[in-house]
């Protein structure tokens, strides 16, 4: 049902359908007009097409795999939770070493630390970044390496397309300049789509590089900081309040950064984080996230 529902909000559907359209349009343009023109008869046309469609393979399949996964929904109760008597229950919690449990209103239930309620999804996602139109889910534990890895194959896509473009109209400019003037007349409508096809994508590769490149940075630092945007706006909140005693002041172990990493990329070779493949899911401080508390009294 959760699934359902996040792909009924329209802003992520017009995201999703822009992301399939500018892959297509992109490989569209490398192929019919920058590699069968320039590179024509030339191996570096097969061989510059098969790495370009590897890319975008990648891309494509990183991307269902972030639309598609769970990025980890906190189960909702099966009978509804009395929160009557919350002070007393939450002492029991964290008796039982589920510290940092919290409550969340909307869904009902009880939610595992730095869990956060999503207003699109409209369900508590564990360790929740943010809610990303782009792949109309949210980036939580369980997708966020797809998330990354789909920032990662869109931006070697970008900047590929844009050598790619680069090269050939300099191709473009050179043979017009040493062939004989009578074909330009001939080829004179074509040549200006030709043209508007290449400013068309080098546009759309600056504009995503750019873009995910910003994202990418900020996911990777997130990580290794071991915060969450959600987390960093929180925090410094927090120190902004003066005489601050709030408990949900969240304080992280210092770990590794190579932990870290691979808490979100799997324990695997480096080289599988590269790939969608499915990795374990992590267990921070020994709780179990896939089960709820045992809220039995
Ligand atoms: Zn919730
Ligand atoms: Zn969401």
């Amino acid at each position: 049902m959760a699934a359902f529902r996040c792909r009924r909000d329209p802003c992520g559907f017009i995201c999703l359908i822009l992301t399939y359209f500018s892959v297509f349009y992109a490989d569209y343009v490398v192929i019919q007009y920058v590699l069968l023109p320039a590179y024509s008869g030339s191996v570096w046309c097969t061989l510059h097409g098969a790495v370009f469609n590897i890319i975008l393979l990648l891309l494509l399949a990183c991307h269902s795999k972030a639309v598609f996964s769970d990025p980890g929904m906190v189960p909702l109760p099966e009978t509804a939770i009395d929160f009557s008597d919350l002070r007393s229950q939450s002492n029991r919690l964290n008796d039982r070493g589920c510290e940092g449990w919290t409550v969340c209103s909307r869904c009902e239930t009880y939610r595992p630390p730095r869990a956060h309620h999503c207003r699109v999804c409209q369900r508590c996602i564990r360790r929740m970044d943010h809610h990303c139109p782009w792949i109309n889910n949210c980036v939580g534990e369980l997708n966020q390496k797809y998330f990354i890895q789909f920032l990662f194959y869109t931006g070697m896509a970008s900047l590929y397309s844009m050598a790619l473009v680069v090269s050939a109209w300099v191709w473009r400019i050179r043979s017009e300049r040493e062939g004989d003037e009578d074909k330009e007349g001939e080829e004179a409508p074509s040549k200006h789509l030709i043209v508007a096809h290449y400013i068309i994508l080098l546009v759309e590769s600056i504009l995503f590089g750019v873009f995910v490149l910003v994202i990418f940075y900020d996911q990777l630092v997130s990580i290794i900081t071991d915060e969450t945007p959600i987390e960093q706006m929180r925090n410094r909140l927090m120190k902004d309040k003066p005489n601050n005693t709030h408990p949900t002041h969240i304080t992280h172990t210092r770990k590794p950064k190579i932990a870290l990493l691979r808490e979100v990329f799997g324990r695997g070779s480096i080289i599988c984080w590269l790939f969608p493949l499915h990795s374990s899911p992590p267990s921070v401080g020994g709780i179990s996230y896939s089960a709820l508390p045992d809220y039995n009294v």
